[in-house]
């Protein structure tokens, strides 16, 4: 059953808003942080423009038969574009055969529906091709592209959707929400903290016990400030958690652990358990070594996040003996 997330609502008011007075865009661009559930919003909206007999506020019956084919992911009005491989491109191909398909009437007499997510992986042409349509688009059509950096989609395309941006979220409305999910209040408002106020990322974390695994990553570190561990297995097991993800973890230890040099009393630290461990590991080092952890770490992460993939152990490994470098430079 599509549900509209609590923490949505506002936005969803907007929606219902602009299609009681027919202003609503045929291209749509949902911006967020990674975890505020842009993606649920878009299929939520997706379906209630596909239903038929929406409820009041438009919210889908649930009922109909294009509800549950919709559901059941397999609605011919709707389209769903992403990269054929996680962490590839869309390509112009892809695009085209969208705006072939978009092209045609609703089998169901109602709206053409298509997602792209995630949208910033559209290749150049891919974008461009897909221009064409934003600038002149079928009747009752309406693209709805998601996205997690939209500064990486080009000035056109963006200018040509109306935006919505979801902010982060700690409101009750999400707080709740996670508690219900996870059962646990305290450890949910933590959790929503440590997920920069996206809850579908805290719930994420909580069920693949990134906690655990992230106290683990600041072991490993303690580990091998003393080259008590290997670097080499060290960077594998890491990678094999995430590259991308535990070098997350560890630019936010890094901030926090630059922090507490810089002012020994910084008390926004959300987890006692952490802000010991961080402040055993920032003992050895003085301010500008941290900094130069942390820039490297930023390099490396920027590398891992970009278009051109790169060997992410090899980039682990990179940051592996430069902290432990600043580790034997301070024993002289
Ligand atoms: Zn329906």
């Amino acid at each position: 059953m599509l549900t509209l997330l609590p923490w949505h609502q506002s936005h969803w008011s907007n929606m219902v808003r602009a299609r009681q007075t027919g202003r609503l865009a045929h291209g749509l661009l949902l911006k967020e942080p990674a975890g505020a559930g842009a993606y649920e919003f878009a299929r939520y909206l997706g379906g209630s423009l596909l239903c038929p007999s929406p409820q009041d506020d438009y919210v889908p019956c649930g009922t109909c038969k294009s509800c549950s084919l919709y559901e059941a992911g397999n609605h011919p009005d709707l389209q769903l574009i992403q990269p054929e491989e996680q962490g590839r491109q869309i390509k112009v191909e892809q695009i085209r055969a969208l705006i072939d398909n978009i092209m045609l009437k609703s089998q169901y007499e109602g709206y053409k529906i298509a997602i792209i997510k995630p949208a910033d992986a559209m290749n150049r042409s891919a974008a461009n091709t897909l221009l064409k349509t934003l600038e002149e688009p079928p009747p009752l059509s309406v693209l709805i592209l998601v996205t997690q950096r939209p500064e990486r989609l080009p000035v056109t395309i963006r200018s040509r959707c109306q935006q919505i941006t979801f902010q982060p979220d700690f409101t009750e409305l999400s707080r709740t929400w996670l508690a219900d999910k996870i059962n646990d209040r305290k450890l949910a408002d933590e959790l929503l903290v440590l997920a920069k106020g996206a809850p579908l990322a805290a719930l994420h974390m909580y069920e693949n016990g990134m906690i655990e695994k992230q106290d683990a990553v600041l072991v490993d570190l303690a580990r091998l400030s003393n080259l008590c561990a290997d670097p080499v297995k060290a960077a594998k097991q890491w990678n094999d958690m995430g590259a991308e993800q535990v070098m997350l973890w560890m630019l936010r230890a890094m901030t926090d652990m630059i922090r507490l040099k810089a002012d020994n009393a910084a008390g926004n630290l959300c987890q006692t358990g952490t802000w010991d461990r961080l402040r055993k590991l920032t003992n050895r080092l003085d301010l500008y070594k941290l900094m130069t952890c942390y820039d490297l770490l930023m390099r490396n992460y920027r590398l891992c996040t970009g278009q051109v993939s790169y060997d992410t152990q090899g980039l682990l490994e990179e940051f592996i003996i430069h902290w432990q470098q600043q580790h034997l430079q301070y024993e002289g």
